[in-house]
């Protein structure tokens, strides 16, 4: 029973409740005001058949200019290929690392067209904004039935597998990696497209503002700096990301492929959407301070991961808070029956709480959140969904570890008992 509730119940409860939420979203900023309370009890079910966003040409034609840009800046643009992580079954995936300059030249492409050329108005994805929602969510759903297909017939490595149940299957997907001869799926429609779609949106809304109050609150200012900041963070540190439970561990399926193509589009740039029609203007002091709560969570992110996977490059042979870090040698299978052997990091940020960096991950969403103030919930609605995806992540990934390390993990356990938050949790 429990099984049937994990792997067929809920999974078909989030791909039914999950795109109609993006555009419940959508039409509660453009229409209500921000306030969810409003549509809740304003809307009618004739009124939502008529203004529920439909796909057009305009978001098909941005959509498609975008997803082509991005295919040729991932690989023209010069950059080291990294090896990733050995998969459960024994493979290495490659990645193209340019994601720093791919960041720069995306935004220098939109800003120099838009402010620069005139090419198209800076507000021109905020205009067409429901109709993108609606369009790459089709698009996304269409995309995830040809990877299952796709992951059952040419698979692209022996990191494949099935469950035998298809709505299973089609949410958790059944390939790792899927790869187009040497192009990598995954890193394309994670990074370049999610990724770097988030960005694009939340300068257009900004542009947006610009264009109907003449001017730039700062509340937006200080959102849109914050997520660019984090934004920039994860260019920089993309051949981490590759280390990560969604690249080594999530298969390809709409948890991972949907989610990045449509949640983060349509979730992750809430409050910039709401931002748009609030033009708050903040005492200089608390922008300041939510520009500064944002950076150093930024920091604090960026460094646990960073020590991890620093102990993991140099074997131990590093220094973490100025001391010899504390490790254990952590022994493993892969299913093809070799024995590996990885460190686990005892000291650092990953000695206060087995998933310290969370903490850090959540205040970043407050930052860029408390600029929106507290008159609505959709502003935070990030925050909350975050809180509620990181707490659940941190069970799985003890799970994993657990069976991945056996007695190692128990004993890491022993030694950091608190999962997120030091004495509480
Ligand atoms: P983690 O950074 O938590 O890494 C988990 C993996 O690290 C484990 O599976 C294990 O992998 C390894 N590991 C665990 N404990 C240790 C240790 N003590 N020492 C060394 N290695 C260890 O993965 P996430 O993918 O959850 O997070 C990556 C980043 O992405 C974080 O900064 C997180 O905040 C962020 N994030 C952001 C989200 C968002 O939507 N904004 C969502 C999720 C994450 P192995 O098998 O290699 O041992």
């Amino acid at each position: 029973m429990r099984s049937f509730l994990r792997r067929t119940v809920g999974p078909l409860f989030l791909m039914l409740a999950t795109p109609i939420a993006l555009g419940v979203f959508w039409l509660t900023a453009s229409e209500y005001d921000g306030s969810l309370m409003r549509f809740f009890t304003e809307m009618s079910a004739s009124r939502l058949v008529e203004v529920w966003p439909r796909p057009s040409l305009a978001a098909i034609e941005i959509i498609g200019i975008f997803a082509i840009v991005e295919a040729l800046l991932m690989q023209l643009l010069p950059g080291k290929t990294l090896l990733g992580p050995v998969t459960p079954t024994g493979n290495q995936p490659t990645y193209k690392l340019n994601g720093p300059l791919a960041f720069v030249t995306t935004l220098g492409l939109f800003v120099g067209a838009s402010w620069g050329l005139h090419l198209f108005s800076p507000g021109v994805v905020y205009d067409h904004f429901g109709e993108i929602l609606t369009t790459v969510t089709l698009f996304a759903l269409c995309f995830c039935l040809f990877l299952y297909l796709k992951g059952v017939y040419f698979p692209s490595s022996s990191d494949h597998g099935r469950s035998g149940n298809f709505i299973f299957d089609f949410f958790w997907g059944v390939e790792l990696h899927p790869h187009f001869g040497k192009f990598n799926v995954k890193q394309y429609a994670n990074c370049r497209l999610g990724m770097m779609g988030w960005p694009v949106i939340i300068v257009s809304f900004l542009g947006k503002q610009q264009a109907l109050y003449g001017e730039v609150s700062n509340s937006m200012w200080v959102c849109t700096a914050v997520q660019l900041v984090y934004i920039a963070k994860f260019f920089y540190w993309e051949g981490g990301y590759f280390h990560t439970l969604d690249i080594m561990h999530d298969r390809f399926g709409y948890y991972i492929c949907w989610g990045v193509l449509c949640w983060i589009t349509g979730v992750y740039t809430l409050t910039s959407l709401y931002l748009v029609n609030h033009p708050i203007h903040l005492h200089p002091v608390y922008a300041v301070a939510c520009f500064a709560l944002g950076v150093i969570s930024i920091w604090i992110n960026y460094d646990a991961d960073a020590q991890r996977q620093r102990l993991r490059r140099t074997g131990g042979n590093t220094t973490i808070w100025g001391k010899k870090p504390e490790t254990i040698l952590a022994k493993y299978k892969t299913s093809d029956g070799v024995e590996r052997e990885n460190l686990l990091l005892v000291s650092g940020w990953w000695g206060v709480a087995r998933h310290f960096h969370y903490v850090p991950e959540i205040m970043l969403s407050v930052a860029w959140a408390l600029p929106a103030l507290f008159h609505n919930f959709l502003p935070w609605f990030y925050v909350v969904y975050l809180s509620i995806l990181l707490f659940d992540r941190s069970g799985r990934d003890d799970k994993r570890c657990s069976a991945k390390y056996g007695e190692s993990w128990k004993e890491y356990c022993k030694r950091v008992p608190y999962r997120i938050i030091p004495g509480i949790y």
